[in-house]
């Protein structure tokens, strides 16, 4: 109980209610937001996958080249900090110039997220949502 209690206070939210929130398909943790999703057009190893700039909740592996569909990239796999679900990767590095722009962003599967309207301050029992 120690451990979820520690992973509940490094855990962040995403409150800007301008935006839908995607989750964590499997614990339902909060990943990222409409707004920062770049690209749909992107593939991920199992299906879709979305460009995204900016994720929260999210543990980045080890480094590692990979040949993707748009040449070599140094990428790092990404997993949801709560449930260890491995996500999709993190560009480090792109060797190719019109590639670049990925790096520090993010490739996360479609699968693996979920949707979720974040609340509003008249939607009280939002509130009582969270990842457990
Ligand atoms: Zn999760």
């Amino acid at each position: 109980m120690t451990n979820r209690k520690q992973l509940q206070e490094h855990q962040a939210y995403l409150t800007n209610v301008h935006n839908r929130v995607y989750t964590c398909a499997n614990c339902h943790c909060h990943i990222t937001t409409h707004a920062a999703i770049m690209s749909r057009a992107f593939q991920g190893r199992h299906g879709p996958g979305y460009l995204v700039g900016k994720v929260v909740n999210v543990t980045v592996g080890v480094k590692e080249e990979r040949l993707l569909m748009t040449g070599v990239h140094t990428v790092a796999d990404i997993s949801c900090m709560v449930c260890r679900a491995k996500l999709g990767w993190k560009y480090l590095r792109a060797r190719e110039k019109p590639q670049k722009y990925k790096e520090g962003r993010y490739i996360v599967e479609k699968s693996k997220l979920s949707r979720e309207n974040i609340w509003s301050d008249d939607d009280d029992d939002g509130f009582d949502r969270d990842c457990y």
